[in-house]
């Protein structure tokens, strides 16, 4: 019997804003604990929430970015349960009617495009964070976190490979970047993904019976608690036993799931509007402004780019992995209008430097002009490419300007033609041999006298220059 996955992703993603969702207090992360907390985020009675209206922006902009409807009246809604990272006893999130549903997202994996259905995306506040003593029965609760604005977005069981997952996840997180809405680092808790996961006979219709997989942090983890997941699915399956509907976690150490809690405690959140908020309305006017102020998102700029610049697919996906990045390239050739050699340069020599520096291109020494600046004098003669590799490196290291580095060590290209005769004379001389055996038809020697020229002008003779001048001297 043939299996397929079938899966479905529940993304909880911290927004950038400020201040929390309904509170002034600030969402900056690593403070002290405790710290960025008021009466309203730690749950005192009698205080009352005033919803930022950031929040909503942001949620919009995501909303918009995977095509999703968007409600014109939301409701917050109460979810109980009982929790010491909870003080309030509920969380206020949205239920029946979500700011967002109906949208989708394109992925891409293995060359194949797949479209992957959003159910909803709605707003949410964080709970705290909860520590506990390896050495003492004790915990600790940090409520800094409580409050902090999320949106949770839901995907419809359409993925069906722990590839398409990551894929999926990867995509999400490029457009929070775009949108600059979130910083979407799932190893930091930005981002946090629970993955459902059921197995089906092969051309089968209808879903299998899922286990959840709850608060996987980063994209490995999720390929291989999915992958787990499969092949323990499959053995109970094979083997004529039911999966279990359950919530299990991932142990990255051991590399196995195991169950968390099953269906019986099922929970119930007793959910209901929340009498302390108003609805929101959210009329076109709002959503026109929001949607003009969207940037342009990774797929429309990689058509764009493609378009006007004739780019491989493969470059294609570097330059438009952020938002930085593909504003450094245009950068660049606005100042140096040779796209290609642009995007080889970044995509090879750049991407190689920042990578070893662990950097990213938004701190990256060497401006769009400083590199264009470097081009120009590959292209002028002033050195060779070869060279220009070196002195990129010396550029990112001491943030000096190509012009700064060449001047300064005195590499600029032998192109002056009365010089270089004298060197070649000079070689030809001393290799009469040679020159006898070009004259007589064996013209590859040209490449040996060629070197001889350079070795002689230590490399910083203009190579074509050699090649010409050579070429004339020898065919008097
Ligand atoms: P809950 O809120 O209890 O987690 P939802 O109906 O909201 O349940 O579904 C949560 C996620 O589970 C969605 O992403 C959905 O696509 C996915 N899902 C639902 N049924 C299945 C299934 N049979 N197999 C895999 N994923 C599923
Ligand atoms: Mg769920
Ligand atoms: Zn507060």
């Amino acid at each position: 019997m043939d299996y397929e996955a079938v899966i479905g992703l529940e993304v909880h993603v911290q927004l950038q804003t400020a201040t929390k969702i309904f509170c002034p207090c600030p969402t900056t992360f690593g403070a002290l604990a405790n710290t960025h907390t008021c009466p309203v985020c730690i749950g005192m009675p009698g205080v009352l929430p005033v919803l930022n209206r950031k929040v909503v922006e942001f949620a919009i902009k995501m909303a918009l970015a995977v095509n999703c409807d968007i409600a014109p009246f939301n409701v917050f809604a109460r979810k109980h349960y009982f929790y010491p990272d909870l003080p309030k006893g509920y969380q206020i999130s949205q239920y029946e009617s979500p700011l967002a549903e109906h949208g989708w997202l394109d992925i891409e994996v293995d060359g194949r495009t797949r479209r992957i259905g959003i159910t909803r995306i709605h707003m949410e506040e964080d709970a705290g964070k909860l520590m506990h003593d390896e050495n003492r029965p004790v915990s600790y609760v940090d409520l800094n976190r409580t409050g902090v604005p999320l949106i949770e977005i839901v995907s419809e069981p359409d993925i069906r490979s722990p590839e398409e997952a990551v894929a999926y996840l990867k995509k999400l997180r490029q457009l929070v970047r775009y949108l600059g809405i979130s910083d979407g680092n799932m190893e930091e808790g930005s981002m946090r993904c629970d993955a459902n996961i059921s197995l089906r006979p092969s051309g089968q219709k209808g879903y299998g019976t899922r286990s959840e997989l709850k608060n996987i942090n980063s994209f490995r983890h999720v390929q291989r608690a999915l992958e787990y997941e499969i092949r323990r699915q499959t053995a109970l399956l094979l083997d004529g036993q039911d999966v279990v509907q359950e919530t299990r976690l991932w142990d990255a150490a051991r590399g196995v799931t195991f169950p968390m809690r099953g269906k019986e405690e099922a929970h119930d959140y007793r959910y209901f509007p929340d009498p302390d908020l108003v609805p929101v309305e959210i009329d076109s006017a709002w959503l026109t402004r929001i949607r003009e102020e969207l940037p342009e998102l990774p797929d429309a700029k990689r058509i764009r780019l493609k378009r006007q610049y004739g780019l491989s697919d493969y470059d294609l996906e570097i330059l438009t992995a952020s938002r930085s990045m593909a504003d450094y390239f245009e950068g660049c050739v606005a100042q140096f209008p040779h796209p290609k050699t642009v995007s080889n340069w970044i995509c090879v020599e750049l991407v190689r430097l920042l990578r070893q520096g662990d950097q990213e291109i938004d701190t990256c020494p060497v401006s769009p002009a400083g590199l264009a600046g470097l081009l120009e004098m590959i292209d002028n003669g002033t050195i060779s490419g070869k060279m220009a590799k070196d002195i990129l490196q010396q550029m990112y290291h001491t943030k000096k300007s190509a012009r700064e580095i060449v001047e300064e060590q005195g590499l600029a290209q032998m192109s002056d033609e009365s010089q270089l005769r004298i060197v070649i004379e000079r070689v030809m001389e001393g290799h009469p041999k040679e020159v006898e055996r070009y004259r007589a038809g064996k013209t590859k020697v040209l490449g040996f006298l060629v070197g001889q020229v350079m070795r002689e002008t230590r490399g910083q003779a203009n190579p074509k220059k050699v090649n010409e001048l050579l070429e004339k001297a020898l065919n008097p």
